[in-house]
């Protein structure tokens, strides 16, 4: 939906439409049967809800004017029957409906996670993913209402008005005149508040996903959130959102009740002066009761719906507001494609050359010019003080990014023209981080390779130095971790990311060190899986490490998104005025010292 305004505030009856008439293009054949079944049943609800109103007039003359008991025992049987009718077909129609929605918001939770995948990392880093988060377990239920409101509001609601009315017009037409009288003035009262109401959940959204995203960061930060003794503050701060989005969500209660109030006097009124009019007929004119009875019931009974058909727009806008903020997710493009020329990757020596590569986050420019090579099978170490611009260069080469200008070539091969698939085949990256999944041991180590056996794996842990501890843990490779599963230490965590890395068998590894500090037992084991990682691979790695640089084959010197030094440690150490060996010297106070 190529709306050019798509903040929710803009929501008019036309996007409405507009949305409806998507969910309903997409969903609409799927489900045609059970909605099919459902509309009878409201039909069926509907009539028999009439019914019983318009039988009214006959059980009352009967009974009162004409003292018939054997019609007035038919009528009455006719009425259970009628109400067995309508609880029955108000069950099937719930039970369906509930169905559809479920399986609607299944498919669009799919559709969604499906969609998500496809984005490129730079979405995900702009766009607020507490925002994300919050869309996708909130807004799909928006899909669901907007299709269920209509079915319902039409079908029953809708149908059981319009027949009311009929037998209110039929009965009595010139109560009936009355009554609609009164009607208009209503209904514009509830539309002046559902304006009113449109604002405030669009606000109270927005502050939603506030509270969340606090409350995630808090979350994500909570040692330097302790190590800081920031609690105070930062709970201070996230109370003020909270109590803020309380005092939204209470406007919103307010507005949308406030038309009970409303619709109750109005109803009010409308019975003691239907009931006064008809008094003042019976006793001065005579007319026999039964059409003022039947006319009383289908005025109560008319009550109902139409004060949902009242609420229905207000419900409807709200349905719609979640509905478009999921399509807005999902008509989100990936900005980055395949080109329509892009070929397989056909690695051999796994060289890897930046020529004049430049690039920006935004506006900012971060890369100026980079060229280098990491030459197939050998070390290439990044080092250079922090802002450089190393990250950003082993996020390109797996193209989570795009160059601005420049091309990375790897064996000759423009990655700008290999398809991505491909191109991230070839390569296997342990980040800083080390991130494991819901799931096994098992499972995280095979995230490398899908298609790696159990022996690939266990040799995969045995060379990243993972075997042992793994098969100390209760449940041994089969051992849950992720958010659910067990607590690893930040070695072991890195020992299995390295062993994922390595049962990828890539010929490419992209390699960020990890700068926290480890106990030096577990440092000496993931240095030892690292090593085992990095032979006879080409390797680019962002160095924290010493002895990392000092073995690397060639150490590539970054300053401020430029390539400033080049070549091995002894050469650039030599070089007493470079960047290099002045880092060196930073990094060994000691020997600097005594020079
Ligand atoms: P290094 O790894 O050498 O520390 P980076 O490549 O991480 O350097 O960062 C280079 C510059 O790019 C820094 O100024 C940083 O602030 C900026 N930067 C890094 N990532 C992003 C991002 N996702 N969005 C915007 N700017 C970024």
């Amino acid at each position: 939906m190529p709306s050019p305004d798509t903040s929710p505030s803009h929501i008019d009856s036309s996007t409405v439409t507009a949305v409806l008439k998507r969910v309903i293009a997409e969903n609409g054949r799927d489900h045609i049967w059970g909605y099919a079944i459902a509309i009878v049943c409201l039909v069926i609800v509907a009539l028999s809800t009439s019914f019983t109103a318009w039988i009214m007039k006959s059980v009352i003359d009967e009974a009162f004017a004409n003292r018939r008991a054997d019609v007035v025992w038919i009528i009455c049987l006719s009425i259970f029957v009628a109400f067995v009718l309508r609880g029955f077909a108000g069950y099937i129609q719930a039970v369906t409906l509930s169905k559809i929605g479920n399986n609607i918001v299944a498919r669009y939770q799919r559709r969604l996670y499906a969609h998500l995948m496809t984005l490129s990392v730079g979405f995900f880093t702009e766009a607020r993913s507490a925002r994300i988060a919050a869309q996708v377990s909130q807004n799909v239920s928006g899909i669901r209402d907007v299709l269920n409101l209509t079915v319902t509001s039409t079908a029953r609601d809708m149908l059981t008005f319009v027949s009311l009315l009929g037998v209110m017009v039929y009965q009595d037409p010139l109560l009936s005149c009355a009554v609609l009288v009164l009607a208009p003035p209503l209904l514009l009262a509830l539309r002046y508040l559902s304006k009113r109401l449109r604002q405030v959940t669009k606000e109270s959204i927005h502050l939603n996903s506030h509270v969340l995203g606090a409350m995630q960061e808090t979350i994500q930060g909570i040692s330097i959130v302790k190590a800081f003794t920031m609690e105070a503050e930062l709970e201070r701060k996230i109370n003020k959102i909270i109590a803020a989005a309380e005092g939204r969500s209470n406007k919103i209660a307010r507005l949308s009740e406030r038309n009970a109030p409303m619709t109750e006097s109005f109803a009010g009124l409308a019975v003691a002066s239907v009931l006064a009019y008809a008094a003042y007929r019976a006793i001065y004119n005579n007319v026999p009761p039964g059409a003022f009875f039947s006319f009383v019931t289908a005025l109560l009974l008319a009550y109902d719906p139409a004060r949902r058909l009242a609420k229905l727009q207000v419900q409807m806008e709200r349905a719609a507001v979640n509905a478009r903020m999921i399509y807005e997710l999902l008509d989100m493009q990936p900005r980055q494609r395949d080109l329509p020329d892009a070929k397989p990757l056909v690695v051999t020596e796994a060289r890897i050359e930046l020529r004049d590569v430049a690039f920006a986050y935004g506006n900012d420019d971060v890369l100026n010019g980079v060229n280098f090579v990491a030459e197939g099978g050998k070390t290439t170490a990044l080092v250079g003080p922090s802002g450089a611009g190393k990250s950003t260069i082993i996020n390109l080469i797996p193209r989570f990014y795009d160059p601005k200008s420049g091309q990375i070539m790897i064996d000759g091969q423009d990655i700008a023209h290999v398809t991505k698939q491909s191109l991230r085949e070839q390569l296997a990256y342990v980040s800083q981080q080390p991130y494991l999944f819901e799931g096994s041991i098992r499972d995280n180590i095979r995230y490398g390779r899908p298609t790696a056996t159990d022996a690939e794996i266990e040799e995969a842990a045995r060379l990243a130095y993972a075997h042992d501890f793994i098969l100390a843990q209760p449940e041994g490779y089969d051992t849950p971790v992720g958010e659910n599963g067990v607590t690893l230490s930040g070695g072991q965590r890195q020992r299995l990311s390295i062993a994922r890395a390595l049962v990828r068998n890539a010929p490419i590894l992209l390699l960020d060190e990890a700068t926290s500090a480890l106990d030096t037992e577990s440092e000496a084991a993931v240095q030892k899986a690292l090593d085992e990682a990095m032979t006879g691979r080409t390797v680019v790695v962002i160095a924290h490490r010493l002895s990392t640089v000092v073995r690397a084959d060639k150490i590539v010197v970054m300053q401020q998104g430029r390539v400033v030094e080049e070549g091995n440690h002894e050469a650039l150490a030599q070089r007493r005025d470079g960047l290099y060996a002045r880092l060196n010297n930073l990094q060994r106070p000691a020997a600097s010292d005594t020079n």
